[in-house]
């Protein structure tokens, strides 16, 4: 909360996420520090470089990276920042070349160097990894800019608390095969792969990862998990997460989606992916139809901050809506990038004024290793959900939740607006702090012991 406080006070910070702000200021702002705002759109939309060198389309990611054609090079304003000069970067983000695949790739990034030394001890520690385009929405001059928080490593990640854990939601506590978690009755979690196109320094499952699996992947590894689904037939809803499924070409996608469809049981597919957000060019055309068949398809996205909401995550979620696919959207909250009622308030207006994704779950920060710089208090999470209820609309709040350590699922976290009851007669408090007594009208039963 003082991160945030702090931060309203600081005028040149981008104003392009604040409710507050009207239109023409948060336009202008925008223009200035990202590029022209969209004609004729009534929000405040990042505006992302024009997709002229190539982001790797659909079923090139590894070809690229593998080709080396994305190689950092040094441009002026990436030099000047390392020399300590104010260059260019002073004002808006560097346009070209950023790149972070691997650890050393920090090393070109506009850090100071004091935060490198730091950094490169917590980047061995997990990997290391952004597509280009969202690098770019990082404005550099911000320390707590909250897209770099997201993926630039910290120091603050070596510092673990005994009470955290390598398996903080008990995923292999509920794994009967491989590459499945049963916790639900009528639902599984399926992992095709263990790699990610970004690593999220707040990763829950940041010690099961893989960065190179996606390359030995084959349908060979899922077999025993499909049999399994198979042989349950209270399974309706087959969760496709790792990882990020969508790293995935579309033929093997639509291999995997022929198989659990073929498992007549089953109603819907659901993928958990961040692809939509950090490399919106990778929903194309092909990836739609490797989706689309018997089953009900449902994408959750993960939008933390309103910052990420760009003319290209625009397009990509228009195209997953015109599909027919439920878009919903899932949020970690985290301490120093969106524990804040107003940064909150537009990022789950903009997911669905902008983007019509309809905010589903606000996650509890996990009990995993090296978070403790992003977790708050659940008497935090529970004061932004009571700012947020009735003060945006009910389309566009999520369920704020805990999973529990171990494996016991997910907890509703509330608020509750119960302030006391007596039998029948409650006492609610309202939206906007008033209390109100409420009588229940009961015909029948009489009034139960609570
Ligand atoms: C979160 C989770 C699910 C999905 O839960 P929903 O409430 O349906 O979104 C399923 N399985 C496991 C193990 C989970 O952690």
């Amino acid at each position: 909360m003082a991160d945030r406080d702090d931060d309203a006070e600081a005028p040149q910070r981008s104003d392009s996420w604040r409710l507050d702000a009207g239109p023409e200021a948060r336009a202008s702002t925008a223009s200035r520090e990202r590029g022209p705002v969209p004609r004729a759109s009534g929000h405040a939309l990042a505006s992302r470089p024009a997709p002229d060198d190539s982001c790797p389309a659909a079923d090139s990611i590894h070809a690229a990276a593998a080709s080396g054609r994305d190689e950092p090079s040094r441009d002026t304003a990436v030099a000047a920042a390392q020399s300590g000069e104010p260059g260019p970067l002073a004002t808006p983000a560097p346009r070209k070349r950023l790149e972070l695949r691997r650890a050393a790739d920090l090393a070109a990034l506009p850090l100071a160097p004091a935060d490198r030394a730091r950094d490169a001890e917590a980047a061995a520690s997990f990997h290391v990894k952004a597509p280009r385009r969202y690098l770019e929405l990082i404005d550099w001059a911000d320390e707590r800019d909250p897209i770099r928080r997201q993926v630039i490593p910290s120091a603050e990640e070596l510092v673990h608390d005994p009470r955290e854990r390598e398996d903080p939601i008990g995923d292999a506590a509920h794994s009967p095969v491989p590459r499945l978690t049963h916790r639900y009755p009528d639902r599984v979690l399926l992992y095709p792969t263990y790699q990610c196109a970004v690593y999220c320094r707040h990763c829950f499952r940041k010690e099961s990862l893989a960065d190179d699996d996606a390359a030995t992947y084959t349908i060979d590894t899922l077999e025993p998990a499909l049999a399994y689904i198979a042989e349950h037939p209270e399974i309706r809803e087959v969760i496709l997460t790792g990882g990020d499924p969508l790293i995935l070409a579309n033929e093997r996608l639509e291999e995997l989606r022929r198989r659990i469809e073929a498992i007549g049981h089953v109603r819907l597919l659901r993928l958990h992916t961040r692809i939509p957000v950090v490399l919106p060019e990778r929903i194309n055309p092909g990836l739609v139809a490797a989706l689309k068949g018997r089953l009900m398809v449902c994408v959750v996205t993960h939008f933390n901050h309103a910052r990420e909401i760009t003319e290209a995550t625009v397009a990509a979620a228009r195209t997953l809506r015109e599909a027919g696919f439920m878009l919903l959207n899932q949020t970690v909250l985290l301490k120093g990038v969106n524990d804040d009622a107003e940064a909150l308030r537009t990022l789950f207006r903009e997911l669905v004024y902008a983007l019509g994704i309809r905010p589903y779950y606000l996650h509890h920060c996990d009990s995993t290793r090296g978070l403790s710089h992003f977790r708050t208090t659940i008497d935090r999470g529970l004061e932004l959900m009571t700012a947020l209820r009735g003060h945006i609309s009910g389309l566009c709040l999520p369920h704020y939740v805990l999973d529990l350590p171990g494996g016991d699922g997910k907890i509703p976290l509330g608020p509750s607006y119960v302030a006391a009851r007596s039998g029948f007669e409650w006492k609610f408090k309202t939206y906007d702090a008033r209390t109100r007594d409420y009588s229940e009208i009961v015909t029948e039963n009489p009034p139960r012991d609570r």
